[in-house]
């Protein structure tokens, strides 16, 4: 049998590759514009962390983690997302000591069993932002700012950000419960699904996607309707500041996010392919999470970026740039004493920044420009041994098949010169 990649995964091939690059630099420049800096953390860890961490009565918790047992009788698991692992370690570097609030990003593959249809991948990767120790809606403003800032940098100006409040624990108390009577009101109309949450995590029923659960969603008692004092001040506060940074956004009162630890905000940015929305980031403040796994009382805020998801769209909005060329030149030899010669002169162009290749297969001068074509070099540099004892070498434009005979010492500067 031929051993293919396991469902799910995908391999990024050199046609790809520059995209990825692409959108994890520009990624990189508006976290640092942003004051965040990066932790890297493992790919696996325990899998109480998720379980704490995530929350057991989350989708990612009943159905979607690679569990498994190593060869030590551990319970591992593949990291489904970032924000627990950061949070760990946030705990376990005793960042709690470190002056706040600490702006923090990650870039990282990340594992859910899914089904793998509509861009569902089960290793897919994230951009991750991490903000711990403000509770002030001037850092959701912040952090939704820069999501929204990232994605303007990529040209992608149709998005749409949207928020919403759930409120915390005070607040919710009273408003689970009326959530609960009006779908206990409404059960036969349910999915299967939701008839779950009902009883576990009622709010989820919000954000179904099933129709006959978003028909009754419509009419059901909003989070926003219950907000307690503190948390209305907060909302609205985060409004203005959006305002003042100069975000578009929102309100939309059906996003939930589900997650356990979730508190106050909760936002989503989204975009519409084919008159389908396409959910790109998602996002919250978590304040109880932090306490949650065993640290402090510490708030938080962060979001996640699908990376798969974003080049999706790029691709579809035509904003990809073009592929960098490489390489970009090419030295052809006839002869060993050219060979010796083609590994000077190609430490020169590449210290000139000049991306260099050799010819390693001793083929015909034929064959070798062929090859230079084909990969689509700009110039292709040709010596033999005549050339060698001379300090010359004839210079080819790929593009417009001139040629030229250029001093060896003189090369990397000629080159630089049309490149
Ligand atoms: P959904 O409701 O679509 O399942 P989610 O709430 O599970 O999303 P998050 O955990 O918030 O997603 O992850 C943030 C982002 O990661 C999503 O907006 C999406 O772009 C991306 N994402 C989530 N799961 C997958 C997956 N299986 N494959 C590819 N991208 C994914
Ligand atoms: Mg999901």
């Amino acid at each position: 049998m031929k051993i293919q990649a396991p469902k799910g995964t995908k391999d990024v091939l050199p046609e790809e590759s520059y995209i990825w690059q692409y959108v994890e630099d520009k990624f990189r420049q508006i976290c640092k514009l942003y004051g965040y800096e990066e932790v890297r953390f493992p790919t696996f860890e325990y899998t109480e962390l998720f379980h704490r961490g995530v929350g057991e009565t989350t989708d990612i918790v009943q159905k979607e983690m690679y569990t498994f047992l190593d060869k030590g009788g551990r319970s591992i698991t593949l990291r489904p997302e970032g924000t627990a692992s950061v949070a760990r370690l946030f705990i376990e570097h005793g960042f709690a000591s470190r002056s706040m609030p600490q702006r923090l990003y990650y870039i990282i593959s990340a594992f859910r069993y899914e089904n793998t249809q509509g861009g569902r991948y089960r290793e897919f990767h994230q951009f991750g932002i991490e903000n711990f120790g403000s509770k002030s809606p001037v850092t959701d403003a912040e952090i939704i700012s820069l999501s929204y800032n990232f994605f303007a940098s990529l040209g992608l100006d149709s998005i749409v950000v949207n928020i919403n409040s759930i409120g915390c624990p005070v607040c919710r108390k009273d408003y689970v419960a009326k959530l609960k009577e009006y779908f206990q009101n409404h059960i036969d109309s349910l999915c299967q699904t939701c008839r779950q949450r009902l009883d576990k995590n009622p709010m989820r029923i919000l954000d179904c996607k099933e129709d006959s659960c978003r028909l009754i969603a419509k009419e059901a008692p909003k989070p926003i309707e219950y907000l307690c004092d503190e948390c209305k001040t907060h909302f609205e506060a985060l409004k203005g500041y959006l305002d003042a940074a100069g975000v578009c956004y929102k309100v939309d009162l059906y996003i939930v996010r589900g997650l356990d630890y979730y508190t106050k905000t909760v936002f989503e940015i989204v975009d519409v392919v084919a008159d389908k929305k396409l959910a790109i980031c998602g996002g919250g403040r978590y304040d109880n999470l932090i306490e949650q796994i065993g640290g402090g009382s510490i708030p938080g805020i962060g979001f996640a970026i699908g990376v798969e998801r974003l080049i999706m769209l790029l691709s579809q909005k035509g904003l990809i740039p073009q592929k960098p060329q490489v390489p970009q030149v090419f030295i052809a030899t006839l002869g060993d004493l050219a060979v010796k010669k083609a590994f000077e002169i190609a430490r020169d162009l590449r210290s000139a920044g000049i991306s260099t290749v050799i010819e390693e297969l001793s083929r015909s001068l034929k064959a070798q420009m062929r090859y230079a074509d084909k990969m689509g070099c700009e110039f292709s540099v040709i010596i033999g041994e005549d050339e060698v004892s001379k300090g010359i070498c004839k210079l080819k434009n790929m593009k417009t098949s001139a040629e030229e005979y250029v001093e060896i010492n003189k090369l990397s500067e000629h080159i630089k010169s049309k490149i």
